[in-house]
């Protein structure tokens, strides 16, 4: 399809994932001049690009949908509670034809740099196909796990059979009927792989670096009848997600975990570790996050239950994470996962005790042998949160890069804006609401604030708007506080930032990537921020209301 003509927009957005596609809708709702530009061939995002056998939500459908149309509510059928991916990327394909964004959005577009112009007050961007395009706004919806990783492990390009990082799993599909296959990492990405292709495949052996907690998905068809029951109670549900600190329908036991017996603990995990989703984690009680002892407690009572589920005592030993809690770090949701060690064919490879040396020509040598393999699948996860904004060249007030301003951890006001960078805005963004909660929720609040955030720039014909640098401190130092009293401090996830497969990243430096305040409360915050004027943000430029730049659409 042939690019549109246009050179200037009042506002692009960048990236054609959840957050761009509802980003698109609210401008283009308010006849606002917009345009999407995404890097892929087609939307989707997350959707779009993680293929992988066994990728699918571990929010529950009806809640990770988006719910600002009740029409799309009453039309979508989500045909199981952990919907796949496959069925996701029709859903977001359903919503941009139901809503007829696909207009306003361009593909195959990788944005190479971002400059703000500071005589003009706007962006200048300079896209992959030669093109040069200017904005007065440019809205990031990047991806938080977007910008995937290889392990830094000599003789990658050595391998003679197919390899691949799961972000990347062929479109075409591949056949691993009876192959035989290595993976490396036992993250949230590869644990739904395992499961999934464990039964198909030939062989399979794990590289496992660090063992990781993981709880079952529990994961059930929806019926007609099911989804017309859920259909009546989509206000109720979405009140819910309002209320509860995750964004989810899982509200955390208030009770104290030191006030209840032990007796009383097991009973409430019995029944958790038996029911769907994340209520495992998330409907728990809140010391698991904040004590040592009461987190310990609790690990130990899933290593029981891997400990049933795993046949071979040493495997399952291996399988059990001795550094770190449960929950500490993104919990993943399993099928078969833990069964699949029960097959004869699927092999734990603990690369702890016998490192990887290099991949060879056939393929993953350790310090103990060599494995040969059809295919390697590196389930080795994301430059995360900041990856996708490092990978742009994005240069605000005086040339300052993002990348540089970010080098040690992102620093925001409230998730959305940045010191330096005016007229940049981030509807889910590091540090916001979105990233440490039920994604899309996060992410219609993002959006929708940010949109009345224009809405009321372009109504008082101000020309800029940038985070005074006092406001940006305060919330970094705000972020950053609240991870003081989180057992995750400890971890090595994505949550503290770090990557051994990123230089700079590798364990040491914490980097204050998500909010942990909850929902409710990041909430009432930005909503005080707009209720107060917008207290933190200065605005300049000539008001000329006549002028609200929103010329068409
Ligand atoms: P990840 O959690 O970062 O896991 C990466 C895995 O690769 C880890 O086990 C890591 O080991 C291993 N690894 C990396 N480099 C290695 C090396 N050089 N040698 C050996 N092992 C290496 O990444 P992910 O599994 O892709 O998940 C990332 C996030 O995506 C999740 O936390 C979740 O938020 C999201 N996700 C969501 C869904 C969903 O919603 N359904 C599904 C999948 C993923 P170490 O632990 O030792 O570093």
């Amino acid at each position: 399809m042939s690019k549109p003509t246009a050179t200037h927009y009042e506002v692009i957005v960048i990236g054609a994932g959840v957050a761009g596609i509802y980003q698109i809708k609210r401008l283009v709702d308010l006849g606002v001049d917009a345009t999407v530009l995404e890097m892929s061939a087609d939307l989707g995002g997350t959707w779009y690009n993680n293929r992988y056998p066994g990728a699918r939500f571990d929010s529950e459908s009806y809640t990770y949908g988006y719910s600002f149309s009740r029409e799309l509510l009453d039309e979508w059928h989500w045909r199981e509670a952990y919907s796949s991916q496959p069925e996701n990327l029709k859903y977001l394909n359903f919503v941009a034809d139901k809503f007829n964004l696909r207009p306003y959005m361009q593909f195959n577009c990788r944005v190479e740099s971002a400059h703000f112009d500071e005589d003009a007050d706007l962006w200048r961007l300079h896209v992959s196909d030669g093109r040069d395009l200017t904005c007065r706004f440019l809205a990031l919806g990047l991806g938080l796990l977007s910008q995937p990783t290889l392990p830094r492990i000599e003789g990658r390009e050595d391998f003679q059979g197919p390899a691949f990082h799961t972000y990347y799993w062929p479109h075409e599909g591949i056949d691993l009927k009876g192959k035989r296959v290595g993976i490396i990492g036992t993250g949230a990405t590869a644990i739904q792989v395992i499961g999934a292709i464990a039964p198909e495949v030939g062989s399979l052996h794990v590289f496992q670096r660090r063992a990781n907690w993981a709880a079952p998905l529990n994961n059930y068809e929806i019926s007609a009848e099911k989804m017309a029951e859920i259909r009546a109670r989509y206000d109720e549900i979405f009140e819910t997600c309002k209320r509860t600190p995750g964004g989810f329908e899982h509200e955390p036991d208030r009770r104290g975990f030191y006030e209840v017996s032990r007796e009383e603990r097991i009973k409430l995990w019995d029944r958790l570790y038996d029911e769907p989703g994340f209520g495992i984690w998330l409907q728990n009680f809140r010391e698991i996050f904040t004590d040592e002892e009461a987190n310990a407690e609790f690990s130990e009572y899933i290593a029981e239950r891997i400990r049933r589920r795993v046949k071979d005592p040493v495997t399952a030993e291996k399988l059990v994470p001795r550094d770190h809690g449960f929950g500490v770090q993104r919990v993943p949701l399993e099928t078969n996962y833990y069964e699949a060690y029960n097959l004869d064919h699927v092999h734990l490879v603990d690369v702890a005790e016998t490192p990887i040396e290099r991949i060879t020509a056939r393929g993953i040598k350790t310090t103990a042998q060599e494995y040969e393999f059809d295919v390697i699948v590196y389930a080795t996860g994301f430059d995360a949160i900041t990856g996708a904004f490092d990978h742009i060249d994005i240069q605000g007030v005086g040339g300052e890069k993002l990348r540089d301003k970010w080098r040690d951890g992102p620093q925001t006001y409230l998730g959305m804006f940045i010191h330096g960078f005016p007229n940049l805005l981030m509807p889910a963004g590091p540090q916001s609401g979105s990233a440490s909660t039920n994604y899309p929720r996060g992410i219609e609040t993002g959006v929708d604030w940010c949109t009345e955030f224009m809405q009321y720039v372009w109504a008082n014909g101000y020309t800029r708007a940038e985070a005074t640098a006092a406001a940006e401190a305060r919330w970094t130092r705000h972020v950053e506080k609240m991870y003081s009293t989180m057992l995750m401090r400890k971890a090595k996830s994505w949550f503290t930032g770090y990557n051994s497969n990123v230089e700079g990243h590798e364990a040491g430096k914490i980097r204050y990537f998500v909010y942990n305040g909850g929902s409710p409360k990041y909430v009432s915050t930005i909503n005080m921020v707009a209720e107060q004027g917008y207290e933190g943000i200065e605005l300049t430029g000539a008001p000329e209301p006549q002028q609200a730049a929103r010329s068409g659409g």
